[in-house]
């Protein structure tokens, strides 16, 4: 049926991390996927390009997802991936950065155990690991951080009510997730847990594309610089002092990064 002698078996489906935007970032196992794929399903935030590697005959089904605006609900989607397996098709489930960091990987695997479909789960650069290089910020460099968190600044009910007192922390780098809706509140809650108002802080829109944004700036002063900047999502908040080491570590530049007032100039 395909062009390209397929090595993958059909009637399954690939959870397939997309990596952070720019399309080099993507793995070759799911770049090889993708140009096999009889069906392939994906989401608003995959990366430019991507799907101009699928075959022309490949079905290509957008289930775009924006955080409180589902496209698709994910029940309907779980039953979509298990009837295109079922009808003998090799799927793949497209998912921007990795699958299983805030992508609700999980979440569609269990309806596939659970229908007895075959599946395999291929591991993308998420949008911190893309971010932090692509932005100059070492997440854990040595002499600022012992650890990184990765935490949603969006919970299902829309509140964002994490545990403030683990990640208000000294020496512990904090990447945000989905968090732009919710910056004034991360801030002023890192704040008030015993981070000082000039705690660095940064927010990296559409981190590793062509159209990456930077601002540097700390807790006090972060959210309304980027009122400011009219930044909007999809966009990271990393908190932490490794955010100082973008001043001489920056190296990408975007053609998207000379809009930006940035108060390290290099936007
Ligand atoms: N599974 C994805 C995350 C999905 S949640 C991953 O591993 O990266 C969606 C959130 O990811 C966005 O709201 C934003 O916070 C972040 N994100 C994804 N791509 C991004 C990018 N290129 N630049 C900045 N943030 C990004």
């Amino acid at each position: 049926m395909s062009q390209n002698s397929p090595t993958e078996p059909a009637g399954t489906v690939y959870i397939v991390g997309s990596g952070p935007g720019d399309i080099e970032l993507l793995t070759l196992r799911a770049a090889r996927l993708i140009g096999e794929a009889d069906a392939i399903v994906y989401d608003h935030l995959i990366a430019d390009g991507v799907l101009d590697l699928a075959r022309i005959d490949a079905e290509r089904i957008y289930v775009g997802k924006k955080s409180s605006n589902h496209t698709v609900p994910q029940d309907e989607l779980n039953r979509l991936l298990v009837r295109l397996a079922r009808a003998g098709k090799r799927v793949v489930r497209l998912k921007g950065g990795d699958p299983f960091v805030f992508g609700r990987g999980g979440e569609e695997i269990e309806a596939l155990v659970d229908s007895g479909v075959t599946f395999e789960v291929v591991p993308g650069i998420t949008a911190a690991a893309g971010c932090g290089a692509y932005a100059g910020i070492p997440l854990t460099h040595r002499d600022h951080a012992q650890a990184v968190a990765f935490a949603t600044g969006h919970l299902k009910d829309g509140t964002i009510n994490l545990d403030w007192p683990s990640l208000a922390r000294p020496r512990l780098t904090v990447v945000f997730y989905m968090g732009v809706g919710g910056l004034t509140e991360i801030c002023r809650q890192m704040i008030a847990h015993g981070l000082p108002g000039d705690h660095p802080a940064a927010i990296v829109q559409s981190g590793t594309t062509g159209r990456q944004r930077v601002l540097t700036a700390d807790l006090a002063t972060l959210p309304a610089k980027v009122n400011a900047a009219g930044m909007t999502a999809p966009a990271l908040i990393i908190v932490g002092t490794v955010v100082r080491l973008r001043e001489k570590l920056a190296w990408f530049q975007s053609p998207a990064a000379s809009g930006v007032t940035s108060p390290d100039g290099s936007g």
